[in-house]
């Protein structure tokens, strides 16, 4: 019997034991989570937005793991019932530079595969969304939102339907190696063959206390924070200010709720404390210059949450997943699992499933 451990049950654990359960295998899985519930890390602090793939480099993890599998995460909400809205995205120019995003963007989606776009003119943006200001538009048509805790239940509930063993309020610190299986003292009577490291913003602490010496990236975790507001709006897509590909650059995005309402968000903070009160004046003015009726009484802080950004000492700063096993042994490690994880959250099930060369493909 094949023993596999998984770190973390946030959305990719989550998927992860899906993936793996979903047919009879002599496999005996557990999930370890430090919190006494699935989903209480980042992945309940997102915009819960479908990304469609437009904006990433081409031919990098998370540009083919989310464009050519976010269709899963469509397919499953429907077939299990979880609340979705197909809401299509705009990337709005407010200026003419930003105009010029726009065509790099279109270049960088057709280059990348995601056709479904289209650049939309002033009078006919304003048909589309009227309570927008905006020169110009592309419209991303396969971007959506999601409910993303309701999602992350289905797939614990089918995981323990599926055997799969949770194990709450444990905290993975350090494994220790025995004729290339792993142990922990959490099982002392348990070594696993493969250990699937997905310990969001532990995952490189997990690592390198395991395998010191092994020159992993560093977590370089940016606090993103959003606001919310229940104001009424016409406004039905998600809105995003027109950018360059791969050029980071602070936006206060505005995202329809499936509660109810608009997030807006999220904003990039470098301290370590924040002043809610100025930080409101912050959002107010990166969203009235696209939205001119929004009322500063009417937001209010929401949530926050770290992106889990990693760095190379020699390269600097990387924009990719990293999911990468470990030569010579069976554990993987998933690092810099940020924005579109979501959205590839199956997809990186299924590059996780290939790695471990476990199945036949
Ligand atoms: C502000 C923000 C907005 C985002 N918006 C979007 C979006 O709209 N669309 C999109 O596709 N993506 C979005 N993302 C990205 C997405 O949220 C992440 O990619 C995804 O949640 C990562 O999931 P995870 O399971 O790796 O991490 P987490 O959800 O953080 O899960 C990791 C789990 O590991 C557990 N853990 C940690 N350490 C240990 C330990 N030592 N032992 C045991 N358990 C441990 C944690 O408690 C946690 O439950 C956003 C991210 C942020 C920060």
């Amino acid at each position: 019997m094949t023993k596999i451990l998984i770190i973390g049950a946030g959305i990719i654990g989550l998927s992860i034991a899906y993936e793996f359960s979903k047919k009879k295998r002599d496999f005996k899985i557990f999930v370890l989570e430090k919190n006494k519930k699935f989903g209480s890390g980042n992945s309940s602090q997102s915009s819960e937005v479908i990304h469609s793939g437009v904006y990433y480099k081409k031919n990098s993890l998370k540009n083919v793991l989310c464009i050519q599998w976010k269709k899963l995460i469509y397919d499953f909400c429907k077939k299990y019932k979880i609340k979705y809205s197909r809401t299509e995205k705009i990337f709005l120019a407010c200026s003419k530079k930003e105009e010029k995003y726009l065509n790099k963007l279109r270049e960088n989606s057709l280059n990348n595969g995601v056709k479904d776009i289209k650049i939309i003119d002033k009078k006919k943006l304003k048909i589309m969304e009227p309570d927008l200001i905006g020169r110009k538009a592309l419209l991303s048509k396969s971007a959506g939102i999601f409910d993303a805790k309701g999602f992350m239940k289905k797939l614990f509930q089918i995981s323990k339907k599926n055997k799969v063993k949770f194990f709450f309020n444990k905290k993975a610190i350090k494994f220790k190696m025995h004729k290339k299986k792993f142990k922990t003292d959490i099982f002392i009577d348990e070594s696993f063959d493969y250990v699937i490291n997905c310990a969001g913003l532990e995952a490189i602490k997990i690592a390198n206390k395991t395998f010191p010496g092994y020159k992993f990236p560093s977590n370089y975790l940016v606090r993103g924070v959003y606001f919310k507001t229940m104001q009424k709006f016409k406004l039905r897509r998600i809105v995003y200010r027109a950018m360059i590909p791969g050029v980071i650059r602070e936006r206060i995005d505005t995202t329809p709720f499936l509660g109810g309402g608009y997030i807006f968000g999220p904003s990039v903070e470098k301290s370590k404390t924040i002043n809610k009160k100025k930080l409101k004046y912050k959002f107010i003015n990166g969203i009235k210059n696209y939205l001119p009726e929004i009322d500063i009484n009417k937001i209010s802080y929401f949530k926050e949450g770290y992106r889990p950004k990693i760095m190379f000492k020699k390269d600097g700063n990387n924009e990719d997943f990293y999911i990468k096993k470990i030569k010579n042994y069976n554990w993987i490690n998933l690092f810099g699992i940020e924005s579109p994880g979501l959205t590839s959250a199956l997809s990186i099930a299924k590059y996780v499933k290939k790695i471990c060369s476990l199945w036949n493909y």
